[in-house]
């Protein structure tokens, strides 16, 4: 029982969600949320405007965890999530993914899907690694979250470009410490 990268898109789709609906410049109109699905392996023929308003107070709920202070904080908000939101485990082949385990069934609502998907990979990911491969972009002037599922794991930013302006800024705040 395998899926594609973490398991499943969940992780990442997570991460991009709470961004899209909660950073300053995040998008979280319709077209925008679909296409985050979309990105992150989820089937959106059923995509309507009900399931992005749906998915709001959703993204806006799973920031807390990707802001979550103590590994206690985390688990007890996962916990209180994992009991309102029903879990169905129904298998699944497709893609070529092989045979793997999804936590709703094709026929409940995509915003269901959604919500029991990234809330089991994110539980997956903090069994597995505690708050380490979560959190808000180190980037000073950045408020995006970041999930790392990567083999290394050493992610502190949310994109390239915030790593890339840090390290430039750190970089020259040397010099002119040092010359
Ligand atoms: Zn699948
Ligand atoms: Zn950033």
């Amino acid at each position: 029982m395998r899926v594609t990268g973490y398991k499943s898109h969940g992780v990442g789709a997570a991460a991009a969600l709470v961004n899209a609906v909660t950073s300053r410049e995040g998008d979280d109109g319709d077209d925008a949320l679909r296409a985050v699905l979309e990105e992150h392996g989820f089937f959106v023929q059923r995509f309507t405007p009900a399931t992005a308003a749906a998915l709001r107070p959703w993204a806006r709920t799973l920031r807390s965890f990707f802001e979550a202070e103590s590994l206690d904080a985390a688990v007890t908000l996962l916990n209180g999530l994992l009991s309102d939101v029903p879990m169905h485990p129904h298998l699944a082949d497709h893609d070529e993914l092989g045979l793997h385990v999804h936590y709703a069934p094709p026929e409940v609502a995509l915003a269901h899907r959604v919500r029991a998907t990234t809330l089991m990979n994110l539980a997956e990911l903090l069994c597995d690694h505690g708050l380490d491969r979560i959190g808000v972009c180190a980037a000073a002037d950045c408020d995006r979250v970041y999930a790392d599922d990567s083999r290394g794991g050493r992610r502190r930013f949310c994109s390239d470009a915030c790593a890339n302006r840090t390290n430039v800024a750190a970089y020259r705040a040397r010099r002119r410490t040092t010359g």
